[in-house]
């Protein structure tokens, strides 16, 4: 689908919903997170929508690969290029936002496993 106008990253893709956006491609918008869980945290979606990782893999592999691309260049640039990328897929681990975004989390030290 390639928007839908009931969901928030959407519009945030569109530019109808606020947010700080510190990327953008044609294809993907990098945007700071409203609830930061480290220094740098920044969403990273496409503008299209897709449900999920997967999903979006299995739809569009390129559109993943440059939307993973878009996340390091975003570590690179705001920190120092370090970081931890995250698909939370499926309410029962954490997915809150149907449309799929990768947390980019740094700026501080992580623990081994995830929470
Ligand atoms: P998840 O729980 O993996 O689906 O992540 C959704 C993330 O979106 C959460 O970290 C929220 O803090 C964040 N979020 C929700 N609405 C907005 C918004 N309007 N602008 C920026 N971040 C948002």
């Amino acid at each position: 689908m390639p928007q839908d106008p009931d969901c928030v990253f959407c519009r945030i893709a569109a530019g109808d919903v606020p947010a700080t956006v510190v990327a953008r491609t044609d294809r993907v918008v990098a945007f700071r997170d409203l609830d930061p869980q480290a220094p740098l945290h920044v969403l990273v979606v496409p503008v299209d929508h897709h449900r999920d990782a997967p999903a979006l893999a299995a739809a569009d592999p390129p559109l993943l690969a440059e939307l993973v691309a878009t996340g390091g260049r975003v570590a690179a640039e705001l920190g120092d290029g370090q970081f931890r990328l995250v698909f939370n897929t499926g309410a029962g681990v954490g997915q809150s936002v149907f449309h799929v975004h990768g947390h980019v989390l740094a700026g501080r030290p992580m623990s081994w496993p995830p929470g």
